[in-house]
């Protein structure tokens, strides 16, 4: 289920602040069909109860916002944990962080990749050796008509070659 849009949430609770009734009723009914709560709102309350309730309301968008930062601190962590670096699920997780927290994140995921990258341009073995690093890959006709394909040292390469 994806995430309540929170900008829509607080436009429709400054909308419960209105002196025009409709607004209000509209305002409240979206809410209640955005977030399933009413919060005790009645858009026919008096002033004073609605002002009440409306900093309910506000409250309630501000745990929202706290939780919401923690779920996305935890998610970048388990990115950080895991083993691929999916772009999209970091800005996400990133997104609504406070600046420095969100500096200090990226310097760890810079890392890990940087890390990620030098593991993976270290060379294979070399097949035939099982030795040297395999700087040549090989691929041969074989008296069947089909192709292998080695990955092979310097010296090796030149001998199955030559
Ligand atoms: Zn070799």
């Amino acid at each position: 289920m994806s995430e309540i849009d929170l900008q829509q949430v607080k436009w429709l609770v400054r909308e419960l602040a209105s002196d025009d009734a409709f607004v209000r009723r509209d305002a409240i009914e979206r809410l209640a069909i955005l977030t399933q709560q009413r919060l005790d709102y009645r858009w026919s309350g008096s002033p004073a109860e609605r002002r009440r309730t409306v900093k309910r309301w506000k409250r309630w968008i501000a745990r929202e916002e706290r939780a919401r930062r923690g779920r996305h601190v935890k998610t970048t962590i388990q990115i950080l944990a895991g083993g691929t670096i999916d772009k999209e699920a970091l800005d996400a997780a990133l997104e609504s962080l406070p600046p420095a927290q969100k500096k200090a994140l990226m310097a760890k995921v810079l890392a890990k990749v940087t890390a990620q990258h030098a593991g993976a341009t270290s060379l294979p073995t070399c097949e035939h050796c099982e030795r040297r690093p395999a700087t040549a890959g090989v691929t041969q006709l074989q008296d069947d008509g089909t192709y292998t394909y080695r990955q092979l040292c310097e010296v090796c390469a030149h001998r199955e070659g030559g």
